[in-house]
């Protein structure tokens, strides 16, 4: 008798049960679209990446990132004090059995000013390109400059790509391991032919969050492997590198990105960032000088200091 009780107030609770988990994931993707926000509008604030009259041209390959971005960005239209236009572009590369149809559906589906351009660089970098070789160079140089011919024709001043933090990292990365160089990914650059500001509005965003992102809003995702290209296998241990360090040391991959924007070129050795050659002795001491990372003096429970004792043997 206990047992059935006990089993129709369950059932009764059941329907509770739901509605309380369907509250707490409702409760995340809110945070998760308020933190979205916050990061793409601080993104833009810090490097002046959007002004009044500005005619943006968002770049939509089809893949999370562009949709989220995308996404974003007019959500933060709607609240800016300034205004600005989107154009959304996507540049059709006639990839084998890329849905054409996808993207132009869900453009019109959020009522966005859309192009498609449709150029066949699949068939180019097929010829050009030999058998078994990386064909990614030439199709990216290929698509930059359709891009920014189709920004000029739009009369777009600004052109936003989707690129993360993540990718701004992994980019980092593989120019000090492979190309020994510091250099990432520019949250704003002028454009090779000097006449649009590229922007990367997700620059503070994670990766693992436009993930979630695109789950949650159910973006048409477009497979980003049509091309047949073979991942980049340094981009990959790269990537695998950072996963490992995100679970094993929490904070680590948060540190190197803010690294980023805290450069001290005293403190390296690129001779055309700091002269080198005609520093001098100046006279005057800097406290704060070249003391950040010395060693703590150990503390003791009861005076916090042991001093340092330079005449003792030991
Ligand atoms: S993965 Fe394919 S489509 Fe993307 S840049 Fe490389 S070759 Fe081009």
């Amino acid at each position: 008798m206990q047992a059935i009780n006990e089993s129709l107030t369950a059932q009764a609770d059941a329907p509770a049960a739901v509605a309380k988990s369907q509250e707490k994931i409702t409760y995340e993707n809110n945070k998760l679209h308020k933190r979205l926000c916050r990061q793409v509008g601080q993104a833009i604030g810090d490097f002046n990446m959007i002004e009044d009259g500005d005619k943006v041209m968002v770049c939509l390959s089809g893949g999370k990132d562009s949709y989220a971005l995308l996404d974003i960005l007019m959500t933060l239209r709607e609240r800016a004090p300034i205004h600005f236009d989107i154009v959304a572009v996507n540049l059709d590369q006639k990839q084998p059995n890329f849905p054409a149809d996808v993207l132009p559906a869900y453009l019109e589906k959020i009522g966005i000013p859309y192009h498609i351009e449709n150029q066949d660089t699949y068939s180019i970098v097929k010829r050009l390109i030999p058998e078994g070789k990386t064909t990614c160079s030439l199709c990216s140089r290929l698509r930059r400059g359709i891009l920014y011919r189709v920004a000029d024709e739009l009369g777009a001043n600004k052109i936003a790509l989707g690129h993360h933090r993540d990718d701004i990292l992994e980019t980092f990365f593989l120019n000090m391991f492979f190309g020994g160089k510091i250099k990432g990914m520019p949250a704003k650059l002028q454009s090779d032919d000097g006449k649009h500001i590229v922007i990367r509005p997700m620059a503070y965003v994670k990766e693992a969050d436009t993930e979630r992102y695109a789950q949650v809003k159910n973006f048409p995702i477009i497979p980003c492997d049509l091309c047949g290209s073979q991942e980049n296998l340094q981009r990959k241990q790269i990537k695998n590198l950072m996963r490992e360090w995100d679970k094993k040391y929490p904070g680590r991959v948060e540190n190197i990105f803010s690294s980023l924007s805290t450069v001290v070129p005293s403190h390296l050795m690129d001779k055309n960032l700091f002269n080198f050659t005609d520093l001098q002795i100046s006279g005057e001491a800097n406290p704060d000088g070249d003391i950040a990372f010395d060693e703590e003096p150990c503390a003791t429970p009861a005076s916090g200091v042991i001093q340092l004792h330079l005449d003792q043997d030991d």
